[in-house]
């Protein structure tokens, strides 16, 4: 089955942090220049201390527009962060995150945190990785009776 490491040799590892006290203006520029959906909170000791969504930024805009250029990512963060590590099977991802109700999860590698993943990156490799099965099953099953 397909695992996070799957993933990241196809896709690289990319991960975009900010640091708690960066204003949430700071955290859409960041957004929208990398064009990622999801920024890992990290300290300057590049520990974790939260993770910051496009969701997060929506409900803060819902009624603090005004606040915009001072609120700190800190206040809007999630500070409890599910990660996932390179050996993790992409199918309980899924279910983590389906069940969790998040679409973004940091993985780490010998506790440093490496590339965050997307639900979208975990539904493609899924996809791939279901598409080559059905090709093996068909190409057995004529392979077979030929
Ligand atoms: P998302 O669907 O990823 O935009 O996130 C929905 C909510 O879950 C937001 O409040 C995020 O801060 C939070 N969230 C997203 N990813 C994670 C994660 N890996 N661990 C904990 N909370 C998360």
């Amino acid at each position: 089955m397909p695992t996070f490491r799957d993933v990241l040799n196809h896709k690289g590892k990319a991960l975009f942090t900010i640091r708690p006290e960066a204003t949430i203006r700071e955290a859409v520029r960041s957004l929208v220049s990398h064009g990622v959906g999801s920024l890992l909170v990290t300290d300057e000791e590049g520990r974790i201390r939260g993770i910051l969504t496009e969701r997060d930024i929506l409900r803060f805009v819902d009624g603090h527009c005004h606040r915009f250029s001072e609120a700190r990512v800190s206040e809007r963060m999630t500070p409890e962060v599910h990660t996932g590590a390179p050996e993790d099977d992409l199918d309980d991802v899924m279910d983590r995150m389906t069940v969790k109700r998040f679409r973004h999860l940091p993985v780490l590698e010998e506790g440093r945190p490496v590339a965050m993943i997307s639900i979208g990156d975990v539904v493609n490799a899924l996809r791939s990785a279901h598409e080559y099965e059905n090709r093996q099953l068909k190409g057995y099953i004529s392979g077979g009776y030929a």
